[in-house]
């Protein structure tokens, strides 16, 4: 569903991203694991548009994300054309980013009726699903500042859902947490992977990857330098680095 090949991101003199490589199947989920400063938010934020990327490309099914090919060349796409390639990708942060005065159906409800033109009524009765399915339906007419991280999270990630992406991205989002708030997000994500919703996931939580993940990949001085099943990634990495980076954790 997502195929990263070869991607370059510079920042004035520093390139971030020297290289990446990177596939994600449909229904997969998998767990990106790297130090701090190893590129995972910038290649997020490539694969959903918030960034260009220097060289390479990145399909979302098949579409390439951001550009069009003239030739042998890429050019990027005008910012229309992007917002409306951007709606199969959705992508929940660290920091929840919801809108303060607006309740949280209002949340949910804003980017398909105002970016999609979907029926109000529709689209008000699939996010009263959503905010169900994220253990929130009492919670429809709050306002953010009224529910915790651990719900202003859940609202965030069904806020992505509504509009229905293809593949969901996540940065850190329970990193921001107080500890004990940390479950019940993670409980949602997990739910979310067993319905089958393709997830691409930065995360240091090492037990979620091991239970969730279908693959762990590692990045490191912006390249991929390790990928495959949990227990081998994260129990026998065979990549040094990879093993030092762990062993903070575990
Ligand atoms: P962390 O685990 O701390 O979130 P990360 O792996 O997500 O790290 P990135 O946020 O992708 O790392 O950053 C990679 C590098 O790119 C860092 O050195 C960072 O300083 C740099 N960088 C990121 N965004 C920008 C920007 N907008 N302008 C300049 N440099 C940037
Ligand atoms: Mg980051």
């Amino acid at each position: 569903l997502l195929r990263a090949r070869n991607v370059r991101k510079r920042f004035g003199h520093t390139e971030v991203l020297k290289g990446v490589d990177l596939d994600v199947y449909p229904g997969e989920v998998v767990v990106l694991l790297g130090p701090s400063g190893s590129g995972k938010s910038t290649f997020l934020r490539s694969v959903n548009m918030l960034e260009s990327i220097d060289g390479g490309a990145i399909t979302v099914a098949g579409e390439l994300v951001g550009y069009e090919r003239r030739g042998s060349r890429l050019h990027k796409l005008p910012d229309r054309k992007v917002a409306r390639a951007r709606r199969h990708v959705g992508m929940v942060f660290q920091h929840f980013n919801l809108f303060p005065h607006r309740t949280v159906l209002g949340n949910v409800v804003e980017a398909p009726i105002g970016v999609l033109r979907e029926p109000r009524a529709e689209v008000t009765d699939r996010a009263r699903e959503l905010l169900a399915k994220v253990g929130l339906a009492d919670k429809a007419d709050a306002y953010p500042r009224q529910l915790s991280g651990g719900q202003q999270q859940r609202v965030a990630i069904a806020r992505a859902l509504a509009m229905r992406p293809r593949l969901m991205l996540f940065d850190e989002p329970t990193s921001a947490l107080d500890p004990e708030l940390v479950g019940e997000v993670l409980g949602t994500m997990r739910d979310l992977a067993a319905e089958g919703l393709t997830m691409l996931v930065v995360t240091h939580e090492v037990a979620f990857a091991r239970e969730v993940a279908d693959r762990v990949v590692f990045l490191d001085g912006g390249v991929v330098v390790e990928s495959g099943a949990p227990a081998d990634v994260l129990d026998n990495p065979s990549n040094p680095r990879t093993r030092a980076f762990l062993s903070r954790f575990l």
